[in-house]
């Protein structure tokens, strides 16, 4: 008789407390099955992370002396899902009760409670002792109205006692650091690279090809770099606090195509995953402050991405599911140009970012919102491919995290639950913010005529299309007073230029 508990691929906490006794009496499911693998077409990096990464840790349990059942993909028993493979396993093990943590993802949980369900048995649902703020209680305070990231963010930081003065004030007087935060970067100070290790994972990527697994983007199976257990995510996490923390908050809104990965953290696949614990990685920036290696400004800067943004999204994702998913408030259709699969587009900031994520199955934030996903949101792309898009190639793309980022900041399709105005750039931000538009193929300039930038255009062309809709907010009244004021013979060859551009959409 036994219980058997499952772990997910994103579920990789060693510290949970399900590991912290040995009981015979216990056998630990971890599985690789092709409902995961299928489900959306991954980047190639990150099936590989995630089953190299479950092959670890499956090991290191095995290795204090946890009971483990451990499905590959190969193996012939395996029938790849998780529902399908539990009722053998119960069968194989004599399973009296099951138990599993919360699944972060609203698809993974409902497969899992019917099956749960269906298997008769007694069972649990714990928590994964991950986030800051339990699940139950974001529904709560998402539930009825969704408050703002700021609000929500100082409230966290008052509970957990982050970055407070003994009379409970913000450190430093001030909550929020980031009008300090929006420096174009210029090559001064040098980005460091980022710790890539050089796993061999060779051996992975031919089981996985001989399953016939679809993926995008680069393997680089041979020397593939993301870490793949707690102890690697642990040392990235120190290179970062040692390396690039002290410059995160001045360069994070920075572009540049001399460094894709600038001062940024790059932590996000370890603590998605889970191999590391977000209170430790606040806390590990803190110490950083607290010893005066970094100051203010650059850790709250950080603290509030963890803290704040990566917590409100799950609340919002939570509270808003499974609707969120369906929402399309500026009813984009079109779909999205076939160079977001092989950056063969002419726009220098928009090849960059392609291209770099279809080599690391990363981009950074201000690559995400203001390069792929402004340009998607300006030309009026269907949100559902978008967001297909965005949970297929990035390696911490979950979808708890990638919808209300994707769809809702990015996007605007959930109206304005995530962001009170749309993220909509023309090419003055780029141009502003990134040394992209040197030497692009487009000059950032021009809103019409030869070599125009599409962003221009198309920035007007969507406040045009959307005015009754957008023409009402506060927030976007300067913009709409710009384009009233320029002469009608401007706005009408503008207007053109976009629907030229829209209409040779696959060429730009
Ligand atoms: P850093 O810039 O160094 O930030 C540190 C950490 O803060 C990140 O590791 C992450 O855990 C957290 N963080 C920062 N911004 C956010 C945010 N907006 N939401 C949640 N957490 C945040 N992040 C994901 O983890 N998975 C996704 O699928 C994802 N999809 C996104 C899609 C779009 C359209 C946009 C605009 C953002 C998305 N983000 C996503 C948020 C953010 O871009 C990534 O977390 C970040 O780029 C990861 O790289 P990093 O670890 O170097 O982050």
């Amino acid at each position: 008789m036994s219980c058997l508990r499952l772990i997910l691929a994103d579920q990789l906490n060693a510290g949970h407390s399900w590991f912290r006794h040995v009981d015979d009496g216990v056998v630990y499911v971890m599985m690789e099955v092709r409902s995961e693998t299928d489900y959306v077409r991954h980047h190639a990096q990150k099936v590989l992370g995630l089953f190299a990464a479950m092959r670890r840790f499956g090991e290191a349990l095995t290795k204090v002396g946890h009971r483990v059942e451990y499905l590959r993909l190969g193996d012939p028993r395996n029938r790849h899902s998780l529902a399908a493979n539990l009722p053998w396993l119960i069968e194989q093990f004599d399973a009296r009760r099951l138990e599993r943590m919360e699944a972060d993802e609203w698809r993974v949980e409902q497969v899992l409670d019917e099956a749960f369900t269906a298997s008769g048995l007694a069972n649990a649902v714990v928590s994964t002792e991950h986030f800051l703020l339990e699940r139950a209680d974001a529904v709560a305070r998402f539930a009825t109205k969704v408050p703002r990231m700021e609000y929500f963010y100082r409230d966290l930081r008052r509970r957990h006692h982050i970055l407070l003065e003994a009379d409970g004030s913000p450190c430093g007087g001030q909550w929020n650091y980031d009008a300090l935060n929006r420096e174009k970067w210029l090559g001064d100070p040098v980005a460091p690279p980022w710790p890539w290790r050089k796993h061999d994972l060779r051996a992975l990527w031919t089981e996985i090809e001989a399953a016939g697994i679809t993926t995008l983007g680069e393997p680089s199976a041979a020397s593939f770099g993301w870490p793949l257990s707690r102890l690697e995510a642990q040392a990235w996490l120190e290179d970062f606090v040692t390396h690039r923390l002290k410059h995160f908050g001045r360069f994070q809104d920075a572009l540049s195509k001399h460094s894709s990965t600038l001062f940024h953290a790059g932590l996000s696949f370890a603590l998605n995953t889970k191999m590391l614990h977000p209170r430790e990685v606040i806390d590990a920036a803190i110490r950083a402050f607290e010893s005066g290696g970094v100051d203010l400004a650059a850790t709250e800067g950080f603290v509030r991405q963890i803290l704040g943004w990566r917590e409100y999204v799950r609340g919002i994702y939570w509270a808003r599911m499974p609707g969120y998913a369906e929402l399309n408030a500026l009813d984009a259709t079109r779909p999205l140009p076939s160079w977001y699969w092989t950056a063969n587009t002419r726009m220098a900031c928009l090849h960059a970012a392609i291209r770099q994520s279809l080599d690391y199955g990363h981009a950074h934030h201000i690559q995400r919102l203001m390069v792929t996903g402004n340009f998607a949101l300006l030309g009026g792309c269907d949100p559902d491919e978008v967001d297909r898009w965005y949970l297929g190639i990035y390696i911490d793309a979950f979808e708890w995290v990638e919808l209300p980022n994707t769809r809702g900041m990015s996007q605007f399709a959930d109206g304005g639950i995530v962001g009170s105005k749309p993220y909509a750039a023309s090419a003055s931000y780029i141009h502003r913010q990134s040394d992209h538009c040197q030497g692009c193929h487009y000059n950032h300039a021009r809103r019409h005529g030869e070599r125009a930038c599409p962003l221009n255009s198309l920035y007007w062309h969507f406040h045009q299309r959307h005015r009754d809709v957008l023409g009402r907010n506060p927030r976007l009244a300067m913009s709409y007073r710009s384009w009233d004021r320029m002469k009608a013979a401007e706005r009408a060859a503008t207007l053109a230029q976009a629907e030229r551009y829209l209409a040779h959409i696959e060429e730009l």
